[in-house]
């Protein structure tokens, strides 16, 4: 039988990164110095540049991110905050840490972003205080057009880009838009660390030192706290390290990702299955996602070719149970559709044309 493929293999990943983490992890080692050093502030300034931001700061994850990146901004007990219900509730998550209200918004049943018209009567309805912006699998939104939305109504922008590291549309990246913008670096997202990590990006240095101060218990300097809301959330010297030893080569993962993107949809031709467009440099493929009415079928079917696929994301945030009792919310029929019907198949720089045409066939063969 031929060999399994995984929906992800980071031991491929590891081996073709070996070197320069190795050399990155020894530095370090030897420098005595493993939290809040050189190479943290290093890479800040490295991966500010990359986005295209002026600021960047360093936090212990992406959820965190987003919680310290929107209390930065003004977020708080009692805001009400419009997101989407189909992004694997990590926003979510950071609202309550807040004591924030999620207004959850349908998405657009093509790009299965965020649906700018259904923000516009949000929007409209008034009483709301932030958006957050998923760029979900990896396809940066139209900002042009959520901002125009937001910007009726005073609407403060966040980008979550924990999925989008790189993605670029006219030049710009995704995380340069917004107010201010969250990013994941845990060991699968597009730039991976070797544990967890994440980083909180903005143009506004007032809200860069909030979330300085934030991220080490609201210190304004040592042991004098200036602002609540803080606790310890760094990213250490390490994960710094293994980052900027990555960064560099992100730009080429990204674009092995959209080729092989753009071979599934180009060639996966069934009836039963929906594929996504063919997109440009504003796509990073960090998941490659196709719909069909079928999908548990389906999955059977490359289960038993020795084809691994995954659910992004099975539970949307108004079903999960512990969100249930604060209900009833709103209908939001394109997501309830779409976590019945989407699948996700491998797609990773490591994946060769040979799995990639694998993956093709027995889809197609179905
Ligand atoms: C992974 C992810 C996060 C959270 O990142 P962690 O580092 O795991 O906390 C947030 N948003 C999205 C869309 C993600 O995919």
């Amino acid at each position: 039988m031929a060999d399994r493929i995984a929906i992800n293999d980071l031991s491929r990943h590891a081996s073709s990164t070996e070197t320069a983490v190795r050399a990155s992890v020894e530095r370090v080692l030897a420098s005595g110095w493993y939290v809040l050093g050189r190479d943290g502030e290093a890479f800040e300034r490295e991966f500010a540049e990359y986005c295209g931001t002026d600021h960047c700061v360093g936090v212990a994850n992406g959820t965190d991110a987003i919680e310290l990146g929107l209390r930065a901004l003004g977020v708080g007990a009692g805001s009400r905050v419009a997101t989407v219900a189909n992004a694997g509730s990590y926003t979510t998550t950071a609202l309550a840490a807040l004591g924030a209200h999620p207004v959850f918004v349908d998405v657009d049943p093509d790009t299965k972003l965020m649906d700018p018209d259904r923000l516009g009567r949000v929007v409209e309805e008034g009483n709301l205080d932030a958006v957050v912006v998923t760029h979900l699998f990896g396809l940066l939104h139209d900002m042009e057009e959520i901002l125009r939305v937001a910007s009726r109504g005073g609407v403060a922008v966040f980008e979550d880009c924990a999925q989008a590291h790189g993605a670029r549309r006219d030049g710009r990246r995704a995380g340069s838009f917004g107010a201010a913008a969250s990013f994941s670096f845990y060991p699968t997202k597009n730039l991976g660390a070797l544990g967890d990590g994440g980083a909180v990006v903005t143009g506004i240095p007032e809200v860069a030192e909030r979330v300085r101060r934030l991220r080490q218990y609201g210190w304004e300097s040592k042991y004098r706290i200036s602002v609540r809301g803080g606790r310890n959330s760094r990213l250490d010297e390490l994960q710094a390290a293994v980052l900027r030893a990555k960064l560099p080569l992100l730009d080429g993962w990204n674009a092995r990702r959209r080729e092989i993107a753009a071979r599934y949809s180009r060639e996966i031709v069934h009836p039963k299955v929906r594929c996504p467009e063919v997109h440009g440099e504003e796509f990073v493929a960090h998941l490659y996602v196709v719909v069909s009415d079928d999908r548990e079928a389906l999955r059977a079917h490359l289960a038993e070719a020795s084809v691994l696929t995954d659910v992004h994301y099975p539970v949307p945030d108004h079903r999960q149970p512990c969100l249930a009792e604060l209900g009833p919310w709103p209908g939001l029929p394109v997501t309830d559709e779409l976590a019945a019907s989407i699948l996700t198949l491998p797609c990773y720089p490591e994946l060769s044309d040979e799995e990639v045409a694998r993956v093709i066939f027995h889809i197609n063969t179905w």
